[in-house]
């Protein structure tokens, strides 16, 4: 008899990661362009000196440092490959096939593939026609099948946030069964001063958990590592369906010394949410839509355009993320960087 693998994987669609091309301006991975401080790359580099060793089992320090910055008990802590392999975990300790999964639509593509991996039944919320996430249909779309619900905030690929009153009205409305997962990776780029900290509603609720990442702000894309906080059994779970030893001992090492220069990581976002500013007034300027954005990116729905620009970008050096018939995603890179693609976004034909 042939070996197969499970047939219903044949439906699940590929995580397709931002293009690379060698000399090109990368804007299509959401990272940030600059490299870690040395402080990072020198605790990497000793770490590196152990790789002979397995990582700690739970990541032990970087959880301890982490429950006494966010003033959190460690057991309510899991600590991740990354906040994807945290979404996973998520996933996997709450849901069983034919458990559903709600989530807006268009937002982080990995939501819809790690649902339906598990077995469960992804289900898709459209934004509002101003590309903001809907907490009144998010919560319609709930039912007793229903075991977690996605809120992305900001909004990965629109950028664009939910206030603190919605979601407030959103978390106090939500039926006990259900748990709902607040991904904040792009958080640290938040001016917005309507939009809730996580951190502090997280203490408050016992039905939400809070995913955060390492990846963005903190510039450590390429090392994995993430955390939730969660109610305690949620954490617990998650624990148990992760990959032994999956943070490695270079992420871990990677994350403690981040958090060692924290405030010199943040300055940075600041230099991100300027650029921010100045590549969205261009456009706007050149007569593109983009809505606001929170995130180190910004996005136009350009529809059936969005390939036609991803090429016309690609052409001229300049990689996009495009979700063909949506738009266009494009991460704030550095000055030059973003002059580059506001050329290329300069020369496309508008109409
Ligand atoms: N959540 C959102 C909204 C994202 O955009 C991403 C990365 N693109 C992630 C989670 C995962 O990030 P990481 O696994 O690198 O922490």
């Amino acid at each position: 008899m042939a070996i197969t693998v499970r047939a219903d994987l044949a439906g699940i669609p590929d995580y397709v990661p931002g293009r690379k091309i060698p000399g090109a301006v990368v804007l299509s991975s959401n990272e940030v362009a600059t490299p870690p401080p040395d402080s990072v790359v020198a605790a990497i580099t000793e770490a590196a000196g152990e790789v002979n060793r397995y990582p700690l089992w739970s990541s032990d320090d970087l959880l301890a440092r982490l429950a006494g910055e966010l003033a959190v008990d460690a057991g309510r802590i899991a600590i991740g490959a990354g906040s994807v392999s945290l979404t996973q975990q998520l996933i996997q300790a709450l849901c069983m096939p034919g458990d559903e999964v709600v989530f807006p639509w268009r937002s982080f593509e990995a939501y819809p593939i790690l649902t339906q991996i598990v077995g469960a039944r992804d289900v898709r919320v459209p934004l509002t026609p101003d590309h903001v996430q809907d907490t009144g249909a998010l919560l319609a779309a709930i039912t007793e099948a229903t075991r977690i619900v996605f809120v992305c905030n900001p909004n990965n690929p629109t950028g664009t946030v939910v206030h603190a009153a919605a979601l407030e009205r959103f978390l106090d409305a939500v039926p006990d069964h259900v748990l709902v997962v607040l991904d904040e990776a792009y958080r640290e780029f938040v001016t917005d001063p309507e939009v809730p900290d996580g951190l502090r509603l997280v203490d408050e609720r016992d039905n939400l958990a809070l995913l955060r990442t390492f990846s963005k702000a903190y510039g450590l894309a390429g090392a994995r590592v993430g955390y939730c906080v969660a109610p305690e059994h949620v954490a617990a779970g998650m624990r148990k369906v992760a990959i032994p030893f999956s943070v490695s001992r270079l992420a871990q090492a990677a994350a403690l010394a981040s958090l060692d220069v924290a405030d010199e990581l943040r300055a940075r976002c600041a230099a991100v949410v300027a650029e921010r500013r100045r590549v969205r007034d261009e456009l706007l300027a050149l007569g593109y839509e983009v809505p606001g954005s929170e995130g180190n990116f910004v996005w136009l729905p350009l529809g059936e355009r969005t390939m036609a620009f991803n090429e016309h970008c690609a052409d001229h050096k300049v990689l996009v993320r495009s979700f063909a018939g949506a738009g266009s995603r494009v991460t704030i890179g550095l000055r030059e960087e973003n002059d580059a693609f506001l050329a290329a976004a300069r020369a496309f034909p508008r109409s």
